[in-house]
């Protein structure tokens, strides 16, 4: 596991998913939004090149090892929550039993920083990396994606694969399939879970039928990253947040 080896302690991703926590950033309070983006943009600004769109989007491209890349692999992320501004007055971050606590820990401010850590632990390693990473964070997931729509769409049409960050499903881990690009399934009893390196590596090229569509499907619980050529279903109903 790359990310076991790396010397980043735990202790370091806590702190990180506590300062993104800590910074409110629901999806119908903009300068939440704005103050979120800033502090990610900071975050990352000394391991990739970080452009803004209008709509305070974030693309991220990771400054990689590997002279030569072949496509880009793209992982998808939001930064706005559905907690409206001052929920941390009464649900402030903590630490208790083995979990964190607070407003967008889930969905998915701690996703968000597993990615950036990550790609840290590329780097530290200095891993030859074969792809270029791209990292898109929109600030309207939660309100139904209708500006960042277009870009992501944009993006995903570049890109081999797409990632998506969002927590996983149930107190066993599996990982949820929310983008039709991810899509799609192996038996739980086959299925190992994709390391960052496994996904670089092996990452398939997407259906055009996936590109189509990025709004939230159900979790799938028996779904991880693979081959994309199971159908799509377009009868989906919206996840819960
Ligand atoms: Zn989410």
């Amino acid at each position: 596991m790359v990310f076991a080896q790396s010397v980043f302690s735990q202790k370091h991703v806590i702190a990180t998913i506590r300062e993104f926590v800590e910074c409110e950033s629901p999806s119908d309070d903009p300068a939440g939004i704005k103050r979120f983006v800033e502090l990610f943009a900071e975050t990352v600004k000394d391991i990739a090149r970080v452009k803004m769109y209008p709509g305070k989007h974030l693309r991220c491209e990771f400054l990689l090892p590997g002279s030569k890349k072949t496509g880009q692999i793209l992982a998808l992320g939001h930064s706005d929550t559905v907690w409206p501004s001052g929920t941390l007055r009464t649900m402030p971050f903590r630490q208790s039993q083995g979990r964190l606590w607070g407003p967008g820990v889930f969905d998915m401010k701690a996703g968000l920083v597993f990615f950036i850590y990550a790609m840290r632990a590329l780097l530290e390693q200095d891993r030859p990396i074969a792809r270029k990473v791209v990292l898109q964070v929109n600030s309207d997931e939660e309100v139904g994606s209708p500006s960042s729509r277009p870009l992501t769409e944009e993006v995903a049409r570049a890109s081999a694969a797409v990632l998506v960050l969002e927590p996983s499903q149930g107190l066993d881990g599996k990982v949820k399939t929310p983008a039709k690009a991810l899509a799609i399934t192996r038996s739980p009893s086959t299925a190992a879970p994709p390391t960052p390196d496994s996904i670089l590596r092996t990452a398939p090229a997407p259906s055009s039928k996936c590109l189509a569509r990025f709004k939230k499907s159900p979790a799938s619980p028996v779904s991880t990253v693979g081959s994309p050529s199971a159908p799509v279903s377009s009868t989906a109903a919206p996840a819960a947040t």
